[in-house]
């Protein structure tokens, strides 16, 4: 039995080395996989990889390590040493057969005392700096992974959260109560290799059991959707997203039209007053290919002030000024909820966002939310949106075009 240390002595600073595994068959991808490696699956002209690769230079790690195998010289020939990415890269090769637990011990002499490791399955623009905060927070554990919270049911759970350790790992993913699943994007301690015998086995299969029993793993639970290249069925969603189609997300009252006084609602479409620039910032946001995404709190449903009818009608009044320009607002989320009713969608909490990035499939890490209230501000940091505060007398319009230009 290898004893774990009982202190997590990460570092001050996020690792700055990446260790992606990227050196299995890809069996599921078939026959695409039959002549390319999966991580090089090609989406608008780039593959996969590339991708991963630009993330996470953004994200400011400085060396990846790829752990290679099947067909590697193709990966190894396009990536180089990474010069023409802007970031160091090295290989590990080895053989075809190996399953991940060798190819990482195969690297050990490679690795960082930290590092942050990944699959070339998934990608999810997670804040790694705000991950990595967590996995400090949580003491005495030696690895951390990311996990999707699936509040949508969009796969399979695999794993169960409890207290910001992962606290049950199940991946044949038929035990109850499971919820939630493991999407990579992981920051390990060296040490944890220590816990894999030397056979030829699956790391995490063999691995990730034992830190959860030991209770040393931690988990950064994210709501942002992630996208698969594991199998042919994913591909198409995966396309949309990398498309990267731009948008942009806008509180309602007091950025496109005049605030009522606090505790005061927008009761009927007779009350709804543009402000200046408002229609014009739409109009320009469509001319520049952006949908138009809107997240408004209407509490005034919860308090009895209006009902949704009646706040059906003054969207549908906007949109009917808007078509007198040619142009429409692609979808207006309200949390018709009071504030005391703890619910996920009313702002600052982050739940409309969430469902937004779900429903059009974009990144929130590459979107702008504009708002007139603190509470915009914090639900767009909570999403990891780009945020941008409407100051009092600011048109819409010039911010959006200081946004866009
Ligand atoms: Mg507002």
């Amino acid at each position: 039995m290898v004893h774990l240390r009982n202190t997590n002595k990460n570092p001050a600073k996020k690792p700055t080395q990446a260790v992606i595994l990227a050196g299995g068959r890809g069996q599921r991808l078939h026959p695409i996989t039959e002549k390319i490696p999966k991580p090089m699956v090609l989406f608008h002209g780039k593959p996969f990889l590339e991708y991963m690769i630009e993330y996470l230079k953004k994200e400011g790690f400085t060396e990846v390590i790829l752990l290679v195998g099947y067909l590697h010289e193709k990966i190894t020939s396009y990536f180089g040493d990474g010069s023409k990415f802007g970031i160091n890269i090295k290989y590990s090769i080895t053989d075809i057969n190996n399953e991940t637990g060798p190819r990482l011990e195969a690297a050990r002499s490679m690795l960082d005392p930290v590092f942050f490791l990944t699959y070339c399955d998934n990608y999810c623009p997670i804040n790694t700096q705000k991950a990595w905060e967590h996995f400090c927070s949580q003491e005495n554990t030696l690895a951390q992974i990311t996990v999707y919270s699936n509040i949508d049911k969009f796969t399979r759970d695999n794993l169960r959260v409890e207290n910001g350790l992962v606290s049950t790992y199940d991946k044949s993913r038929s035990q109850d109560n499971l919820s939630g699943v493991d999407i990579g994007f992981s920051f390990m301690h060296l040490e944890v290799l220590d816990l894999m015998p030397n056979e030829n086995l699956n790391f995490e299969k063999i691995v990730y059991p034992k830190l959860v029993q030991e209770k040393k793993m931690a988990a950064y639970v994210t709501h942002h959707r992630y996208y698969s290249v594991g199998s042919l069925e994913r591909l198409p969603v995966t396309e949309l997203f990398l498309k990267r189609d731009p948008i942009i997300l806008l509180d309602r009252d007091g950025v496109l039209n005049k605030r009522m006084a606090k505790g005061e609602y927008v009761t009927s479409p007779d009350e709804f007053q543009w402000l200046s620039g408002s229609i014009e910032a739409i109009t320009l946001l469509k001319s520049k290919g952006y949908r138009v995404v809107v997240i408004t709190n209407q509490a005034g449903i919860a308090r009895g002030a209006l009902t949704k009818e009646e706040l059906d009608a003054i969207h549908q009044k906007m949109q009917n000024d808007l078509q007198s320009s040619g142009v429409q607002i692609d979808k207006i989320y309200y949390c018709p909820h009071g504030w005391n009713e703890d619910c996920f969608c009313r702002k600052p909490k982050p739940g409309m966002l969430f469902q937004a990035q779900r429903d059009f499939c974009f990144d929130l890490s590459r979107t702008y939310f504009i708002g007139d209230d603190e509470r915009d501000v914090e639900a767009g940091e909570a999403a990891g949106c780009k945020t941008r505060l409407l100051k009092e007398g600011e048109s819409l319009l010039s911010v959006v075009k200081e946004v866009i230009f």
